[in-house]
Order: C-alpha cells, then sequence, then structure tokens
C-alpha cells in the first residue's frame, strides 16, 4: 500500500436548485497518511467527509490541490488518474455487498478470474476479517449486519488496493455490534498493513480505532494528530466540547500557568495567552474532593461502570464522569476539585 498526501485540497459545489450560495464542501484541506496506518476523519454530518474521500478516489475531481499516493500524483497535476487505475478500496456506510451474489463471490468480485476461482485468496481475506471459510457459500441476507462489513471490507482489501477508504462503516449498527465490528475491522487493516481512513462522526470510534485523527469542520481541517494529542490538547472550546464532552468555564489568567475560576484556582497546560479565558473541563478531570468547591447536583445519568453528573457550581455548569457504584444523586451537595491541567483558550471579544 502506499501513504497518502493531500495538499490544498479544496471543492467547491454550485448552488443547486433555489440556493443562492456555492457549498464549500472541502476547503484547502492538507492531510499526510503514513503507509500503514489508519487516520480517522472525524466531523459531523456535512461537514466534507464523504466529499473528501470522493476526491481522494477520483469520483470527483478537486478545485484546488493535489493528491498523491506516495510520489505519484493521482489528482490536481496534469491529467487526473481515473478511479479504475487508483485502485483504491472503498467501504461504504451499508448495503455494500451485491445481494445476487454469495460471500465468496462478493469477496472475489475485484479479483482477476484465476485468484477468484482457486479461492485461496477468499480464504486469506475471510481468515483477516475473522469469518469462518464456511461463510463461503453463504448470501448477504445469512449474516449480521456486522458480518457483512466485514466482508465488505474483505472485498476491498482482496485486490490489494493503494488506500483503503471506509466511509462510516458502522453507523448502521447497534453500540455493542459496533464496538466490535470497529476492533475487528482495525485489526484487520493492521494485518494487512492497509494506509486507511475511516470517516466517522463518532468521536470515541475515532479515538479508541485510529493511530491519526484529522477533525473536519465546515470543509476545514481543524486538527490532525493522534488520539491523545486531539482528546487531550484540542484546537479550541468546540473541538474540546465534541472530542472529549468539556464544558467551557469562564475563568482569569493569575500567576504563572494559574488561573481562577468557578472552582477556584486551577493549573494551565500552558501559560495563559490573554487575561479573559476560556477554560475547558473534561469530565475525567471533575473529581469529588472533600477539599474542592462546593457544587450541586442538577441530573445523574447512570450508565453502570460510571456516571456523568451535571452541576452547578457558582452560577457555571460542569460535567463530572465519576465511578456508577458510588454516584451521588440528584438534589445532593458534593464538593468538587480538577485533576491535572486545564486547556485555557483567549476569550472571545465581546462588544
Ligand atoms: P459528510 O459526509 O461529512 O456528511 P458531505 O461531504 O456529504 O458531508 O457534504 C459536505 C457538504 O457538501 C454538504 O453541505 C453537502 O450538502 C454538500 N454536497 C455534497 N455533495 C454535493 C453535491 N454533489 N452537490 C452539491 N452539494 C453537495
Ligand atoms: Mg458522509
Amino acid at each position: 500500500m502506499s501513504a497518502l498526501t493531500v495538499t490544498g485540497v479544496s471543492k467547491v459545489f454550485p448552488p443547486t436548485g433555489s440556493e443562492q450560495t456555492e457549498t464549500r464542501a472541502v476547503d484547502d484541506v492538507s492531510l499526510h497518511v503514513p503507509h500503514g496506518s489508519l487516520t480517522a476523519v472525524l466531523g459531523p454530518s456535512g461537514c466534507g467527509k464523504t466529499t473528501l474521500l470522493r476526491l481522494i478516489a477520483g469520483f470527483l475531481a478537486p478545485d484546488s490541490g493535489t493528491i498523491a499516493f506516495d510520489d505519484r500524483v493521482v489528482a490536481g497535476d496534469g491529467r487526473p488518474v481515473p478511479p479504475q487505475d487508483r485502485r483504491v478500496g472503498y467501504v461504504p456506510q451499508e448495503g455494500a455487498l451485491f445481494p445476487h451474489l454469495d460471500v465468496a463471490g462478493n469477496i472475489g468480485f475485484g479479483l482477476p478470474r484465476g485468484q477468484r476461482d482457486s479461492g485461496s485468496r477468499i480464504d486469506e481475506m475471510l481468515d483477516l476479517v475473522e469469518l469462518p471459510r464456511a461463510f463461503r457459500s453463504r448470501a448477504p441476507h445469512e449474516l449480521s449486519g456486522g458480518q457483512q462489513q466485514r466482508v465488505a471490507l474483505a472485498r476491498a482489501l482482496a485486490p490489494r488496493p493503494t488506500v483503503v477508504l471506509l466511509d462510516e462503516p458502522f453507523s448502521s449498527l447497534d453500540a455493542s455490534l459496533r464496538e466490535s465490528t470497529g476492533r475487528a475491522v482495525a485489526r484487520a487493516l493492521r494485518a494487512a498493513h492497509a494506509t486507511g481512513l475511516l470517516v466517522t462522526h463518532d468521536q470515541s470510534e475515532a479515538l479508541s480505532l485510529s493511530d491519526q485523527v484529522a477533525v473536519l469542520r465546515e470543509g476545514r481541517l481543524i486538527q490532525a494528530g493522534s488520539p491523545a494529542d486531539v482528546y487531550l490538547a484540542p484546537h479550541d472550546p468546540e473541538l474540546a466540547r465534541f472530542v472529549g464532552g468539556a464544558t467551557p468555564l469562564p475563568g482569569r489568567a493569575g500567576q504563572g500557568v494559574s488561573a481562577t475560576c468557578a472552582l477556584g484556582a486551577v493549573t494551565l497546560a500552558h501559560p495563559a495567552s490573554a487575561d479573559d479565558l476560556v477554560l475547558v473541563i473534561r469530565p475525567d478531570q471533575v473529581v469529588l474532593d472533600p477539599a474542592g468547591v462546593e457544587a450541586l447536583v442538577d441530573e445523574v445519568s447512570f450508565y453502570g461502570h460510571d456516571a456523568a453528573i451535571r452541576l452547578s457550581v457558582g452560577g457555571a455548569a460542569l460535567v463530572a464522569r465519576v465511578s456508577g457504584p458510588s454516584a451521588p444523586r440528584a438534589g445532593d451537595r458534593v464538593r468538587i476539585g480538577v485533576r491535572g491541567t486545564v486547556h485555557a483558550y483567549p476569550a472571545p471579544v465581546r462588544d
């Protein structure tokens, strides 16, 4: 497989129907996916994820910028390489399998006839996606949703593509199947040394499955980094909320790397860049602490192993993740503190 490099790529759709304005679906995006690694493209619906994949696959041409597989430019510089010559594996959202073909027929679809007939590549792919070889002759409707998505991945990987693109492949699965299928797919991609781009709007999927998370918002790349980077040092308060469920709190810069807020004094991750700040505090940073400040428990969502508690403290609202069995109840007064360092951003200027 090849490394994938996207450089300054934009795609604008003209107004359709009664619309007045064009849509800047992908806006000056640059991204490098190293050979044999998996990058999650994370963002809400409509932020340009599918458009980015279609540009890479060659179903759309960029208005500007270039796309390269290793050193080979496939779009944006000279004659574009047509989709069939890019040899991209594509796993769409759902309904991906050909209903009239059995599992072997689906997996072998893109293979040269010889390999399709010998069947060894098909068995190899079934092993890779952790499905029994006996499934070869099943019809797609005889498989669960998660098994169908694994067959779709096997089909995409069988012809040894240069890169694999997965467009929200687990979104039609229920929560538990989604997690186990996600892990199985990530294992299969690693075992195949695949260079992959996995599109998702689910932050826990992005963080848990990928080597790199690329966050898109309104067509723009907001941040690309390791899952820990994006979670622990989000680019802005909005991303902190999206990826970590963090609550923004107004604060004021203090001495050195400290600041004050409704929770008292907190330690900042970096020296403050302004006097008036927005502090973002993740639920996992808020701890019950007898020496902390008093807060009122407004609401408790009990999940079993843990619980999310919504708190009011000094006019501010905050969420804490605490152990489920020892969670307080709504209406309780508790004392809370902050664990670890806090990221601070300049407060928006008010007029
Ligand atoms: P996502 O996959 O993140 O949900 P898309 O890439 O599908 O987002 O869409 C990004 C934006 O581009 C949306 O505003 C969408 O309406 C618009 N868009 C996508 N495809 C077309 C198209 N063929 N023509 C016009 N607008 C489009
Ligand atoms: Mg999409």
